[in-house]
């Protein structure tokens, strides 16, 4: 059978925005904010064998599909990367990323710093952020302030968060999350002063042709000039 196509960055003119972050560092409410405050800016939505929470969607916030139905896609290589996160599956197809590249949607995707890597390995041109707690102890925090898990969980979750932050280093960007609104203007800060970076050769072609327009005129200006 043949392989699915790989996403091509240069499919379209989308970015991808690859954001990983412990767990209990806060970054759903994070991402939310900034693609409510952005246009253009979407979420790659992911398969999981995990069952969806009281809160979560199909097809908005996970595509809920069950271990065979997993195993069949990857099977066939439809996963751009996939992972095995406290016993369930989590993949990020091929065809979401080059569906939404192509129609020019810079594109977010939450995944763990592995799948993060095999991103980067796949398509090159991608932006790695990395979401920072400002401390072990706020993390600590937040993870038993949420009420989600017991004490023994968070310890796992701490000893997981410790090993995950120290491949932070090998991303592009390192954003501190302590207060909310910051960390949402650093991170729009970082989107927009890459969109700059993609837009370069279209402002570049575009000034050329004002050049030549603006050389073309004032040849004839010295041509009418000479007669
Ligand atoms: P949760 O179950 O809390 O939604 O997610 C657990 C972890 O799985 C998070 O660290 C999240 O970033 C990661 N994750 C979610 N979707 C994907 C995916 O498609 N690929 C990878 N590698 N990790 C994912």
């Amino acid at each position: 059978m043949k392989e699915p196509e790989k996403p091509n960055r240069r499919q379209g003119s989308g970015i991808i925005f690859v954001i990983s972050a412990p767990s209990g560092a806060g970054k759903t409410t994070l991402l939310r904010e900034v693609v409510k405050q952005l246009p253009d800016l979407r979420f790659s939505i992911s398969h999981t064998t995990r069952p969806p929470r009281a809160n979560e969607e199909r097809g908005k916030d996970y595509y809920f599909i069950s271990p065979s139905e997993f195993e069949k896609m990857r099977s066939r290589g439809e996963f751009l990367e996939w992972t095995e996160v406290s016993g369930n599956r989590y993949g990020t197809a091929k065809t979401e990323i080059s569906r939404r590249i192509a129609a020019g949607k810079d594109l977010l995707l939450d995944v763990d710093s592995r799948g993060a890597g095999k991103v980067l390995r796949e398509l090159e041109t991608v932006v790695l952020i990395y979401i920072l707690p400002p401390s072990l102890r706020v993390l600590t925090r937040r993870l038993t302030g949420r009420g989600l898990d017991s004490p023994e969980v968070v310890r796992l979750r701490l000893a997981n968060a410790r090993k995950e932050m120290g491949e932070s280093r090998w991303y592009h960007y390192l954003i501190v999350y302590d207060r909310v609104d910051e960390a949402v203007e650093r991170l729009k800060a970082v989107i927009m002063a890459e969109r700059c970076r993609r837009d370069k050769p279209a402002i570049l072609r575009k000034m050329r042709i004002l050049r030549e327009e603006s050389d073309g005129k004032n040849h004839r200006g010295r041509l009418l000039k000479k007669g």
